[in-house]
C-alpha cells in the first residue's frame, strides 16, 4: 500500500507510485522466493494491451505477475493448480488514477497471502504444479484474471482448481461482529459455462450441488479443518457474494473449478471509499482496519489445500453411473495413469446433505457395484487415493449413455 494507489489506470513508469512501481515490487519478491526452489519456480509478467473500455478511459497495459512452481512427478506436472490476490486497488471511481487508493484488504490482504504461499512452498516439492499469481485490472471487471484464464484454455492447460483470495483481512464487519474463526468459500453449484444438455441431464438426475467447484469447496472445508482447526470453513452455496463477482469467475466461465475465499463480515466504510473522515467516521481501505493473524490462517488454509491437492492423484477422470434400474449402484471411471496411484474410493450422502458423510476404499479398480445403496436415495462420487494416503477431490458421475432397449439417449426418463 505504500505505493499510493495501485489503481490499473495508475502510473507504469513512476518507481515509486502507482500499479507500475506495485508490479515492479511484487516481482522481484516472487523471484527472490523462487530462489530457494532450486529451479523449479519460474516468475514471469504476463502482460496485453486493453484498449479503452467502459474503467479504462486510456489505454493501458494490465500485467499479471505470475510465479509457477513445477511440479516433480511427470505424470503429473501438467496438473496446475492456480491460487490469486489482485493486487490492483482503487478509491470510490474505478477509473480514478490518482486518489490514493491504499487498498490494504482489498486486495493486499489476497496478494500478501499468495505471495507468502509462494515463500513458503517454494522449497517443497509437489507432483503437480502450483501457480503464484497476482492480477491487475480485477476492479476493471477483471482483465487480468480473463487473460490469464483465456491464455490457459487457448493452450489447452489442465488447471484442475483455482483459488481466488480477495478481501481476506477485515474481522470486525460492518455490522459490529468481530470473528476471528470463520472464513466463507464461495462456490457455485451449477456450472457457469453448462450446456444445454448437461442442464438437461441435470434436471433428470440431479447434481445442482455437485458442480466440480462445489466438490473443491467441500475438499477445501475438510482439508482446512484438519490443518488449521482453529478456522471454521463456511461453505457458501453461491458463485459469489449476491450480484457480485471475482477472479474465480473467468475460470469457471471456461470449464475450470474455480471458488472465491472472502473474510466472514464485511466492512463497506473500507472497501472503494476515498480516504476521509464524514460524521466522525474513518473510511478508506487502510492497514489498521486488517487482522494479520486472521490473513495468515486464511493463507494456511489456502497452503494447505493446495498441498494436499499437488501431492494427490488426478481426480477420477470420467466417472458414469449405470442408468439401469437396479437396487445396487454401479460406478465406472478411467484408470489414472499417476504411478503413486493406490486406488479409488466412493464416496457417498443423503441427497440433502451439506458434505461428503461415508465413504469406502475399493482398491485400484476402474468398475465397482455398491451393494444394498440404491442411486435414487444417495448421491455418489469417486476419489483417487495414492500410495501415501493424499486423496483427489470427488468426481461426481454423470449417466452412462443408455444402450439396447433403453435408447442412446443418456436424459431419456424411464417413467
Ligand atoms: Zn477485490
Amino acid at each position: 500500500m505504500s505505493f499510493g494507489t495501485r489503481n490499473t489506470n495508475s502510473e507504469q513508469s513512476n518507481p515509486n507510485r502507482g500499479i507500475g512501481a506495485a508490479r515492479d515490487w511484487l516481482y522481484a519478491e516472487f523471484v527472490h522466493a523462487a530462489e530457494t526452489s532450486g529451479g523449479r519456480m519460474t516468475v514471469e509478467k504476463q502482460s496485453y494491451e486493453q484498449p479503452k473500455a467502459a474503467r479504462v478511459p486510456e489505454p493501458i497495459t494490465v500485467t499479471n505477475v505470475v510465479a509457477t512452481l513445477r511440479g516433480t512427478q511427470p505424470e503429473s506436472a501438467d496438473r496446475m493448480y492456480v491460487v490469486s490476490g489482485h493486487y490492483d486497488s482503487m478509491c470510490g471511481n474505478p477509473s480514478d488514477a490518482k486518489c490514493d487508493a491504499p487498498g490494504a484488504n482489498d486486495d493486499a490482504s489476497g496478494t500478501a497471502a499468495v505471495l507468502e504461499m509462494a515463500r513458503v512452498m517454494a522449497k517443497y516439492k509437489f507432483d503437480a504444479t502450483i501457480v503464484f499469481m497476482a492480477v491487475a485490472g480485477e476492479e476493471q471487471s477483471l482483465l487480468g484474471s480473463t487473460h490469464y484464464a483465456e491464455q490457459a484454455k487457448q493452450k489447452n492447460l489442465n488447471i484442475d482448481a483455482m483459488l481466488t483470495n480477495d478481501i481476506i483481512g477485515n474481522t470486525l464487519g460492518g455490522n459490529g461482529v468481530r470473528d476471528r474463526t470463520t472464513v466463507r468459500v464461495f462456490s457455485e453449484g451449477v456450472p457457469s459455462n453448462e450446456t444445454q444438455a448437461e442442464a438437461t441431464t441435470r434436471r433428470s438426475v440431479g447434481g445442482e450441488n455437485d458442480s466440480a467447484s462445489r466438490q473443491l469447496a467441500r475438499f477445501i472445508k475438510e482439508t482446512g479443518e484438519r490443518y488449521v482447526p482453529r478456522l471454521n470453513v463456511m461453505m457458501v452455496y453461491r458463485r459469489d457474494r449476491y450480484g457480485r463477482g471475482g477472479d474465480h469467475i473467468p475460470f469457471l466461465e471456461r470449464g475450470y473449478p474455480a471458488v472465491r475465499f472472502t473474510e466472514l463480515n464485511e466492512n463497506f466504510q473500507h472497501q472503494h471509499q476515498n480516504i476521509r473522515i464524514e460524521n466522525g467516521v474513518q473510511y478508506g481501505d487502510l492497514p489498521e482496519f486488517v487482522d494479520f493473524a486472521y490473513i495468515a490462517d486464511v493463507a494456511r488454509v489456502n497452503a494447505a489445500t493446495l498441498a494436499a491437492l499437488a501431492l494427490a492423484p488426478s481426480r477420477p477422470r470420467n466417472v458414469t453411473m449405470s442408468n439401469r434400474q437396479a437396487y445396487d449402484t454401479e460406478l465406472k471411471w478411467d484408470a489414472d495413469k499417476e504411478p503413486d496411484i493406490a486406488g479409488y474410493e466412493i464416496v457417498w450422502r443423503d441427497t440433502t446433505a451439506a458434505t461428503w458423510t461415508n465413504s469406502q476404499s475399493v482398491g485400484n479398480v476402474t468398475t465397482f457395484t455398491m451393494k444394498g445403496l440404491t442411486k435414487d436415495n444417495y448421491f455418489f462420487g469417486v476419489r483417487a487415493i495414492d500410495k501415501e494416503g493424499n486423496r483427489s477431490f470427488v468426481t461426481y458421475p454423470r449417466p452412462q449413455a443408455r444402450t439396447g432397449a433403453g435408447g442412446a439417449n443418456p436424459t431419456q426418463q424411464t417413467p
